[in-house]
C-alpha cells in the first residue's frame, strides 16, 4: 500500500504549499508513490484520521496547534516539516518578542487578549514534537523539498546541510558583500540552498537558520571590526533566527 500523506499548515502564508504546486512535473512523480490522502492547500475534505506521513508548513501559534501536533505525532509514522516558519519559527517568531499580551490588544483592540486566536508564543514544531524531517528556507526549495520527501519514503536518514553559507560562497568565486560594505548573514547561516541569493545578486537574509557551528558572538566581533553596525545585523538576524538559540543549538 502506498503511503498515505498529509500536508497542513499552521501559521504561515501557505508559501511553501504554493512551493509545492510549482513542482507539478516532479509532483506527478511523487504522487505516483504516495497516497496523497490531503492537502490542507487544495483539499475541500477534512483530514482523515489515519496516515503515514505528516508534512507540516507554518509556526506552533495557538493552544489548537498544540493539541493538533500532538495528534498527529501519535499518528504519523513520519513527521516532516517545511519552511522557515515550522523549521525556526521563521518570522511569525518576531511577534512573541517583548509583550505578547499587549500585541494582542495592538490588533484586537481592549479585549484582544481575550478574542484572539494565538494564545502560544509562536515557535517551531520541534518546540511541541519530534521531527524526523526538515527542508528549511523561505520558502522552502523545490528541488530540496522533492530529495527529502524521498529520503522520508525511502526511510533513510535526514541529512540538513550544517556548513555556513560562506563555505559554498566561495566556491561560487562571488565577492563578498562584506567587503563592498553590504551586510550579508552568510557568516551565521547553513546552507543547502546552494548560496542562491548571494548568488543571484542579494545579500543572504538568513532564511533557512543558523548554521550548527555559527559562532554568533565571534562573527558579530568580525563584522563590527569592519565596521557594521551590529545591531542592524542582529536586528536583521533575528527575522528567521528569533528562536534559533533556544530551539535548534
Ligand atoms: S558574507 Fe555573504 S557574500 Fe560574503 S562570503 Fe559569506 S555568504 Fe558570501
Ligand atoms: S542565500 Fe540565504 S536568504 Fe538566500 S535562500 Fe540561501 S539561506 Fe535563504
Amino acid at each position: 500500500m502506498a503511503p498515505r500523506v498529509v500536508v497542513m499548515g499552521l501559521a504561515s502564508d501557505f508559501g511553501c504549499q504554493v512551493q509545492m504546486t510549482n513542482i507539478e512535473d516532479d509532483l506527478l512523480d511523487v504522487l505516483g508513490l504516495i497516497d496523497l490522502s490531503y492537502w490542507q492547500l487544495a483539499s475541500s475534505g477534512h483530514m482523515p484520521a489515519e496516515y503515514d506521513v505528516a508534512i507540516i508548513e507554518g509556526a506552533v501559534t495557538t493552544t489548537e496547534h498544540v493539541e493538533l501536533l500532538k495528534r498527529v505525532r501519535a499518528t504519523a509514522g513520519v513527521v516532516m516539516v517545511i519552511g522557515a516558519c515550522a523549521v525556526t519559527g521563521g518570522i511569525p517568531a518576531m511577534a512573541g518578542q517583548g509583550d505578547l499580551e499587549e500585541r494582542y490588544g495592538c490588533v484586537y483592540g481592549a479585549d484582544g487578549a481575550e478574542v484572539a486566536c494565538g494564545r502560544v508564543s509562536p515557535a517551531p514544531v520541534k518546540s511541541v514534537i519530534d521531527v524526523d524531517y526538515e527542508v528549511p528556507g523561505c520558502p522552502m526549495d523545490t528541488t530540496e523539498f522533492l530529495r527529502v520527501l524521498s529520503r522520508a519514503l525511502q526511510g533513510l536518514a535526514n541529512r540538513v546541510p550544517e556548513e555556513p553559507m560562506c563555505a559554498i560562497c566561495k566556491t561560487k568565486e562571488n565577492i563578498c558583500f562584506l567587503d563592498k560594505g553590504e551586510i550579508c548573514l552568510g557568516l551565521f547561516t547553513r546552507t543547502g540552498c546552494g548560496a542562491r541569493c548571494v548568488t543571484l545578486g542579494r545579500p543572504c537574509t538568513g532564511c533557512r537558520g543558523l548554521a550548527k557551528d555559527a559562532n554568533v558572538e565571534s562573527a558579530m566581533k568580525i563584522l563590527a571590526a569592519k565596521g557594521f553596525d551590529v545591531d542592524e545585523v542582529a536586528e536583521r538576524l533575528a527575522v528567521f533566527n528569533t528562536l534559533e538559540e533556544a530551539f535548534c543549538r
